[in-house]
């Protein structure tokens, strides 16, 4: 496809007017960071406000770095986090395709275009990457920049390698706005003729990004602030073109502490690892929106946000500047609230796994769910809260003493000595028969509860902190296990007295 055959007009004609359009737009790298989630958070927000679409494309040019089964992880994350998105590779819509690699045949001609304009030129020097951003421009002796536009053409038509570079102004300063870091400007000669086409016809991302947005409509541009520096190189390109700039909204980075980036190379938590670590959903996505955005006026003082709520507050001026670092104890805080507020079907749900993996089959996982609800701050806290219904642990005896139940081991003893007949006794094993059992076995010989329920619990649990008390407990191990656990606790408190 050449410049002079490409229907420029109506690929202007398909762009969606009249609606604010944003777009996330990842590399297909395999997991999805935090950052990369709160942009894809934010730039959602943006739409939803406003009422607006939201797209999706994946910017896979870069072929170096693609990695298998990586689409599949943004698809998977957005959608649990219900980040729906109006158009997409998936979906389509009104300016696909979505992927860049699909759109490679565009970009082509666009950069021969801006040739023609005198905004670009071909290249024939091999450069090494290095070479690339040296940061030393010296255009007055560029062969390549220089060259006439026949004599350049003439050498493409002869087959020699090349690149298209931007022609940056050699004189002057460009300024763009952005709508958290306000006016920034730059003297063109900072910047360098980037490569908008490579050696292989693939656009760079610098390129294809401008290129896209434009065709795509898109009306506000949130990335990360690692782009703030190539940002004048695009407006530059906008200029060029003459089309309308978007609103950029640059978002400051994630922190891990004071000084590092969180990167997945130094083990930082990716979405996916969070939610492996017992993190859900909901809670993730408040937190790490709060992770850099603040609500206004009387929302100021509040945190605990729905998506939707987020959506229908969410303003760009909320956004700061300065980097949020990342604080796992806060997102704890921000879980746990998040599971005490689940309907206790919810919890059910979400807990079912880490209750099976702890093992204890055939147990009323409902009743369990309930006894850990309001116990834990992750989901992955669970299975050790539930050792012991698989398995007794070994114990010492002096669990048995108590002070706020006043019990000691000779005092246990008697307790479950007592108790064992009467637990035997019972036909029908629900918690209310247990219960009544052992509370009407304190009643009749005016003994304080405590005095009866401890020994009872520890024989059955051998620890002192367990979700749930001895009726729920023994109700759970069924009534042979609990009976069985009563007797190894005589067992051990007899060799010991
Ligand atoms: N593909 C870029 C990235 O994943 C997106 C940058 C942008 O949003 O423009 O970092």
């Amino acid at each position: 496809m050449n410049y002079k055959n490409f229907d420029f007009e109506a690929m202007e004609a398909r762009i969606p007017k009249g609606e604010v359009r944003t777009r996330f737009a990842p590399s297909p790298t395999g997991y999805m960071h935090v950052g990369n989630l709160r942009t894809a958070l934010y730039t959602w927000l943006i739409a939803r406000n406003a009422g607006g679409s939201f797209i999706l494309r994946i910017e896979d040019t870069d072929q170096g770095r693609f990695v298998e089964g990586a689409t599949e992880v943004i698809y998977r994350t957005l959608t649990e986090c219900g980040l729906t998105w109006d158009e997409g590779p998936d979906v389509g819509g009104p300016v696909a395709p979505y992927v860049q690699s699909e759109r490679k045949d565009t970009y082509l001609p666009y950069a021969e275009l801006l040739i023609e304009k005198g905004h670009a030129y071909y290249c024939f020097c091999e450069k090494t990457e290095s070479e690339e951003d040296s940061g030393d421009f010296n255009r007055a002796a560029d062969p390549c920049r220089n060259l006439s536009l026949d004599e350049a053409k003439a050498r493409v038509a002869a087959g020699e390698p090349y690149v298209i570079r931007q022609k940056i102004p050699s004189e002057g300063s460009t300024t763009f706005h952005d709508a958290i870091y306000g006016d920034i400007t730059v003297e063109n000669s900072t910047l360098d003729d980037q490569v908008l086409i490579k050696r292989d016809g693939m656009p760079t991302y610098n390129f294809a990004n401008v290129i896209d947005d434009h065709l795509m409509g898109i009306t506000h541009v949130v990335r990360g602030s690692e782009y703030l520096s190539s940002a004048p190189k695009y407006n530059l390109l906008y200029e060029s073109f003459g089309w309308a700039i978007p609103t950029y909204v640059h978002c400051s980075p994630v922190m891990r502490d004071q000084h590092n980036k969180m990167s997945k190379r130094h083990g930082d938590p990716s979405y996916e690892d969070l939610k492996a670590l017992g993190y859900i959903t909901p809670a993730i996505l408040n937190y790490v929106t709060l992770l850099g955005w603040s609500p206004r006026g009387e929302q100021a003082e509040r945190e605990i946000f729905s998506l939707q709520e987020l959506a229908e507050i969410f303003d760009i001026t909320g956004i700061s500047k300065s980097p949020a670092i990342f604080d796992i104890v806060k997102l704890n805080y921000f879980n746990s609230e998040y599971i005490r507020a689940m309907t206790p079907e919810e919890f059910h749900a979400a807990a079912l796994p880490y209750i099976t993996s702890a093992g204890p089959e055939g147990m009323d996982t409902t009743l369990i769910a309930s006894l850990l609800q309001q116990r834990c701050e992750k989901l992955t806290d669970i299975p050790a809260q539930l050792d012991f219904l698989k398995e007794l642990p070994e114990y010492s005896i002096e669990l048995y003493t108590n002070k706020k139940s006043k019990t000691d081991a000779a005092i246990s003893l008697e307790m479950l000595n007592a108790t064992l007949p009467i637990l035997e006794g019972i036909n029908d094993w629900t918690i209310d028969n247990i219960h009544d059992a052992l509370i009407n076995y304190a009643t009749a010989n005016e003994f304080k509860n405590a005095k009866v329920l401890w020994p009872v619990r520890i024989a059955m649990a051998g620890k002192t902190i367990t979700p749930g008390g001895a009726f729920e407990i023994a109700y759970l191990l069924g009534k042979e296990e609990a009976l069985r656990r009563i007797r190894k606790g005589i067992e051990l408190l007899s060799a010991a007295n």
